[in-house]
């Protein structure tokens, strides 16, 4: 299972279905992309192997240049495409490697204030929650900030939010997350593998940060949401 994340300046579907290849090796069992059309969240999702995945785009074809990829490995809820991530609101869209321990909390008090789920994760509390802040009037960055402050359990993230094609966050928790930097272009991805193609420079997150990326810059805060630096690496990796 893995997440791959990309702001780049053509149609970033079959980069991110490339990237998502790369990381085969963890093994999964259905597969989803999020891109955006005219500010708003579209989704293709497949059960099964990435070739299905393709053969729904090659039947409907996805433009945008920022988007969000995901391989599952399902903990909760069966392999379906309604499970498969990523996961999304009509403002957020987000794809989670791990578990979310507190999930049925969540769940019942984002129901509770009308939070309409569609699958049977415990991924997708990560979406309702982030939107709930979003409506509240937070930025993005505060929303998943309150979102990580409630979340337990084991977690890489990435988020497309409606509107901004200039802006993803990750965050990680447990599971692997690297920042790839490219020319006029930047990248999130569970191992620096599966952005060998895109790009040889890297950082790599620690335990608790969170990353803010636009095309330009990649800012990067700690557990305790203070702005960090961390070692940027080259690193060539082979096709
Ligand atoms: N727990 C999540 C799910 O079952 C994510 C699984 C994964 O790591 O792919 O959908």
């Amino acid at each position: 299972c893995g997440i791959v994340c990309v702001l780049g300046n053509e149609s970033v579907a079959m980069p991110l279905v490339d990237a998502l290849r790369r990381l085969e090796y963890r093994g999964y069992d259905s597969a989803g992309i999020a891109t955006l059309e005219g500010g708003a969240i579209v989704r293709r999702r497949a059960e099964g192997k990435l070739v299905n995945l393709e053969a729904k785009l090659g039947q409907a074809p996805l433009k945008g240049t920022s988007g969000i990829g995901h391989t599952r490995w399902a903990t909760h809820g069966k392999p379906t495409e309604d499970n498969a991530h990523p996961h999304a609101t009509e403002r957020v869209a987000v794809v989670h490697n791990g578990i979310i321990e507190n999930f049925r909390e969540l769940r019942d008090e984002l129901s509770a204030d009308g939070a309409d789920f569609q699958s049977e994760t415990d991924s997708e509390v990560i979406a309702h929650f982030v939107t709930r802040e979003l409506e509240k009037g937070q930025s993005p960055i505060e929303a998943v900030q309150a979102c990580l402050k409630r979340i337990r359990g084991a977690f890489s993230l990435g988020f497309l939010f409606a509107g901004e094609d200039d802006l993803i966050i990750g965050a990680r928790l447990g599971p692997p997350l690297a920042v790839g930097y490219g020319n006029g272009a930047m990248f999130l991805g569970s191992d620096a593998i599966a952005l060998g193609p895109l790009t040889n420079t890297f950082a790599y997150l620690e335990d608790g940060d969170s990353v803010v990326i636009t095309r330009s810059t990649a800012t990067i805060y700690d557990a305790g949401f203070n702005q960090v630096e961390r070692p940027i690496q080259k690193a060539e990796i082979s096709a």
